[in-house]
């Protein structure tokens, strides 16, 4: 495709939707793919907003079919990536952003390694629960073996974070927001797209927010991994660190 393709990967009750309205809501220029999932809708969800929500037998003919550009099998239910996302986006001169998890992210660079991938990590697992339960509660179920289950899988997608080449610690939402709208609209920048109405000044700034959120240079990203249990492991000598996008 020829606009930039952004892929956003988090653990479950990070805060990755929320971020991503924010976001939408805030840049032009924009598309977002809309999943297939055989997961059942949650809370307000709508079919065609959120998700496309299929039965496995037709997510099972849409894979057969060649639709989606990367599948994965996530607590148990299916979710695709329609390839169409990519030549809609494609077609209208605009850039696509994937919200999918470790294994899609997997799949998608393999094939697109120019997608800018960004991992969202939430600053603790208390918090974590603590998300997770508000929006359960909000949602008019709170089933503790879910969540369990969901901060179980945390700690181990959080060990994919070496794969993304931003990571963006969602502490504080406005503050998170103000980074991810920054690493777009930097990225933009890289390519030489002018920012709307953004004077040099601006771009400075946006460019030294992105940059703050490159991998490698997050302040206090070591904190959060150990609070995870994953703080050795980042220690651990002659390990290879993998070079997110060749620079
Ligand atoms: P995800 O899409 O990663 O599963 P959500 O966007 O649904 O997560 O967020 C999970 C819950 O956490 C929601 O109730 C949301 O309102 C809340 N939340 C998200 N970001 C923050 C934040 N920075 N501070 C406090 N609450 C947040
Ligand atoms: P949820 O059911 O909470 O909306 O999403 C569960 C997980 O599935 C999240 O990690 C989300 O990013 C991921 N996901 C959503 N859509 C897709 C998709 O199209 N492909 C893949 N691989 N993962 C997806």
């Amino acid at each position: 495709m020829a606009g930039i393709l952004f892929l956003i990967s988090a653990p479950s009750g990070s805060g990755k939707s929320t971020l991503v309205n924010q976001l939408r809501s805030l840049v032009d220029g924009l598309d977002f793919s809309i999943s297939y999932t055989t997961r059942a809708p949650r809370g307000s969800e709508q079919d065609g907003r959120e998700y496309h929500f299929v039965s496995r037998d037709q997510f099972l003919a849409m894979v057969e079919g060649g639709g989606f550009l990367e599948h994965a099998e996530v607590f148990g239910n299916f979710y695709g990536t329609p390839r169409e996302s990519l030549t809609l986006a494609a077609q209208h001169g605009r850039d696509l952003l994937l919200d999918i998890d470790v294994q899609g992210a997997d799949q998608v660079r393999q094939s697109m390694p120019d997608a800018v991938s960004i991992f969202v990590l939430p600053p603790n697992p208390e918090v974590l629960e603590m998300r997770l339960r508000n929006r359960s509660r909000a949602e008019g179920s709170v089933a503790d073996d879910v969540i369990e289950r969901r901060l179980a899988k945390a700690r181990s997608e959080i060990q994919n974070y070496r794969q993304y080449r931003y990571i963006l610690v969602n502490n504080i939402l406005d503050k998170a927001v103000a980074e991810l709208t920054a690493i777009v609209k930097c990225e933009r920048l890289k390519r030489g797209v002018p920012e709307n109405g953004s004077a040099a000044g601006d771009s400075m700034h946006l460019a030294d927010l992105a940059q703050r959120c490159r991998q490698g240079n997050v302040n206090g990203l070591e904190g959060v991994l150990r609070s995870f249990g994953l703080g050795a492991q980042m220690r651990l000598p002659n390990q290879q660190l993998f070079q997110p996008d060749g620079e």
